[in-house]
């Protein structure tokens, strides 16, 4: 059941603490947590503080351009060379996953995501030549209770029950039936899908009596960089996308690696790590939270095994299948692809419980 991977994947575990909320200090809150650039510590009453060391750890007082110079940056390189990017934003609810991901995607504080959209465009327009062009297409999808659903497309009472399949073709790996695929020349066109996707999103929840912190969300941004002279882009591209033809001169590194690249780059929202127990969860909700518990837990087994590919062991069985989640990445994770984990975590003393088990299962991602 399982996959052998071979490569050099990249894994890197940060952590980001938000400032307090009015809430968390109304309700008597102090901060727990103490940071340094690569150490969060927890300190809880009565017990022994717990030190966690990582990559990256960002402070209360981090912004939104720290983060993407250091998370979104590497991403963009490593796309740029023709490898997958992948960055998991893990944590509970209210710790700020969205926030960093995306938060007001038009104002000055924006997250990393639209962060990644203008940079991403920057650096294909600000170089002008003709010996290359690029066909950049994005997705955008949720998984919710194991379903797959299509952000791009209004989801309409009659919509399937079943959501979108995951197949896998000879020559084009693991793929999600019938996603759209959007061709985007612009950051401002990548904006308004993601306005689009959240619009169905919203719409579709509120149809479904549940919030979007109980679903996975991934934006996914496709591209093909092909050298000049190749008139046709073919391969793995599912659907029959006008070409976008943007010139960039190519380094002699670039050249020498070949005149075609595809690439992608995940980005990934997931749904609130909290147990469901906490929430008193019944019925139809307690089935939420057990699917959220089983994805979260094999992605963390994914990362862990890619981990450890990473330090040395040359073959290792990825669980990729155990849920839908690592089941639609599985082509992005592994190979010379980079995972991110960015785990989010409230400073507050109330929500010390969860603090601890989302530094725990950021840990783990990195300790083989
Ligand atoms: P999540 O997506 O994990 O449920 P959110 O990103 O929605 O959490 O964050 C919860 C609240 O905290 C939001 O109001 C958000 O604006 C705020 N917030 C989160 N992170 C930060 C931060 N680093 N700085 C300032 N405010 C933040
Ligand atoms: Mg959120």
């Amino acid at each position: 059941m399982e996959e052998v991977v071979e490569g050099t994947t990249t894994v890197k575990v940060a952590v980001r603490v938000r400032p307090l909320s009015d809430k968390e200090i109304r309700e008597g809150g102090t901060e727990c947590v103490e940071v340094t650039e690569n150490s969060v510590t927890l300190v809880q009453e009565n017990q022994q503080p717990h030190v966690f060391a990582f990559d990256h750890v960002f402070g209360v007082d981090s912004t939104q351009p720290q983060v993407f110079d250091m998370l979104g940056m590497p991403l963009l390189d490593k796309a740029f060379e023709g490898y997958n990017a992948t960055v998991f934003a893990y944590g509970q609810t209210g710790s700020g996953k969205t926030h960093t991901m995306m938060a007001d995607r038009k104002s000055d504080d924006r997250g990393l995501i639209p962060r990644i959209s203008d940079n991403l465009f920057q650096r294909v327009g600000s170089l002008s030549s003709e010996t290359h062009k690029f066909l950049i297409c994005c997705s955008f999808l949720e998984i919710y209770n194991e379903i797959v659903y299509d952000l791009l497309v209004p989801r309409g009472k009659n919509a399937p029950k079943t959501g979108l399949e995951i197949r896998e073709g000879k020559g084009i790996g693991v793929y999600v039936k019938d996603l759209q695929e959007i061709v985007v020349d612009s950051s401002d066109k990548v904006l308004k899908l993601i306005d689009q996707g959240f619009e169905h999103r919203a719409t579709a929840a509120t149809q479904m009596n549940a919030t979007s912190s109980r679903s996975h969300c991934l934006f996914i941004i496709k591209m093909h960089q092909k050298a000049h002279g190749s008139k046709h882009l073919s391969g793995t591209l599912a659907t029959d996308c006008p070409l976008v033809a943007l010139t960039l001169p190519l380094s002699q590194d670039e050249q020498n690696a070949g005149n075609n690249n595809f690439s992608k780059m995940n980005l990934v929202d997931l749904a609130g790590s909290e147990r469901a127990s906490r929430t008193g969860a019944q019925g139809d909700l307690l089935k939420e939270g057990a699917n959220i518990n089983k994805s979260l837990s094999a992605l963390g087994n994914v990362i862990n095994a890619l981990s450890s590919m990473a330090s040395g062991s040359k073959k290792v069985f990825i669980p990729y299948r155990n849920s839908k989640l690592t089941r639609v990445l599985q082509e992005s994770l592994g190979g010379n692809a980079l995972t991110t984990m960015m785990a989010a975590l409230s400073p507050s003393k109330t929500n010390a419980d969860e603090s601890l088990s989302t530094l725990n299962y950021a840990k783990r991602a990195k300790t083989i």
